[in-house]
């Protein structure tokens, strides 16, 4: 058991890639690497006499795809995988649904929001960025070389996934499935992703997280070029607040990046309060009117670069259309198009 930040990491060392490792009767935790960054992903195996139900696929590269098959091979006990649960859209938990699904014939389950979005941001790949898309980051500040490079990677989402399946299996607030011998309850959290699935195992006391709450990272919460009044911000604080209500403090928690963990609540007051201090940080510097892009050094600790460039005019605009539905700030649009934002 190693502890940080008052949170209890009772397995000190993740599994080896593609290698799954029991966290709980019936529970393994199974590693995928992420090209990126940050550079896996947890994907979770529940067994039960019928066979094996999958959490999360990983991306859709053939690095993934050989370790599914070793898994396939040489660690279901000769049982098959008869679920495929994808806790939200995005490239890293849903790139081999559509794949998985293929392989064993199986109805993916998954929240409508996400799975209707997932298939509306694929439509994109292939297409030129629309206006309004450019629109959004030349109103945040971005400079022509950030806007010609983000009409070259326009589309990128539907890069990373499989061909979605057809049809789908609605997962939903209020409905529960059964893994692993036990009822999971359905726990929908907003803001990071539009309606995304968590599951709670009361007799376990575990909980499948998915990217609603993890250890160490703060998990994205942006707003994207195609609502751009929308308000995550609100969506996320409210479901952490909620998530505190509805799991145990001493839930096992199994999340999509960093390690299992006890410590949810605390976690959750943490995120919280680092959203409080942004938003505060925020007000201070806009006393005098500054542009989406001036406030990056405010809220982000490493540069951004062209390739981060929408995730951080995203999680900024969302602290700034927080506080504008609060009305503590205004946005005042110059000659260019860019938009300036002041306290009031
Ligand atoms: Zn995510």
């Amino acid at each position: 058991m190693t502890t940080t930040n008052a949170l209890q990491f009772p397995i000190s060392e993740a599994p080896a890639m593609g290698q799954p490792l029991q966290v709980a009767e019936g529970v393994y935790w199974l590693r995928m690497p992420l090209p990126f960054a940050l550079n896996h992903i947890n994907l979770w195996l529940l067994e039960d006499h019928l066979g094996w139900t999958i959490v999360d696929t990983g991306i859709n590269t053939s690095a993934c795809k050989e370790l599914w098959q070793q898994v396939f091979d040489h660690h279901l006990n000769n049982k098959p995988v008869h679920q495929l649960i994808v806790t939200h859209l995005h490239p890293d938990h849903v790139g081999l649904a559509g794949w998985i699904c293929e392989r064993w014939g199986l109805q993916l389950q998954m929240s409508r929001t996400d799975y209707i979005t997932c298939k509306v941001l694929m439509s994109d790949t292939g297409q030129p960025a629309p206006k309004a898309a450019v629109d959004f980051y030349q109103r945040a500040g971005a400079t022509d070389d950030q806007l010609a490079y983000y009409k070259t990677k326009f589309g990128g989402y539907g890069k990373s996934i499989y061909p979605m399946p057809d049809s789908y299996a609605r997962l939903q607030e209020g409905l529960s499935v059964t893994m692993a011998g036990h009822r999971w309850e359905i726990i929908v959290g907003r803001g990071h992703a539009p309606e995304h699935v968590c599951l709670l195992c009361p007799e376990l006391n575990v909980f499948i997280s998915g990217d609603q709450l993890l250890p160490t990272i703060s998990s994205n919460v942006s707003v994207w070029p195609v609502e751009p009044h929308a308000n995550p911000l609100k969506d996320w604080l409210d479901s952490c607040a909620m998530l505190q209500h509805r799991i145990p403090a001493d839930v096992l928690v199994l999340p999509s990046h960093g390690q299992v963990f006890f410590g949810a609540h605390k976690r959750l007051q943490r995120l919280i309060e680092g959203h409080e201090k942004s938003l505060m940080t925020l007000l201070e510097t806009c006393q005098q009117p500054q542009r989406n892009v001036d406030l990056f050094s405010q809220l982000f600790r490493r540069p951004i670069n062209n390739d981060l460039l929408t995730l951080a005019v995203g999680e900024t605009q969302a602290h700034l259309n927080y506080l504008i539905s609060k009305n503590k700030l205004q946005r005042i649009p110059d000659h260019h198009g860019v938009v300036w934002y002041q306290t009031l």
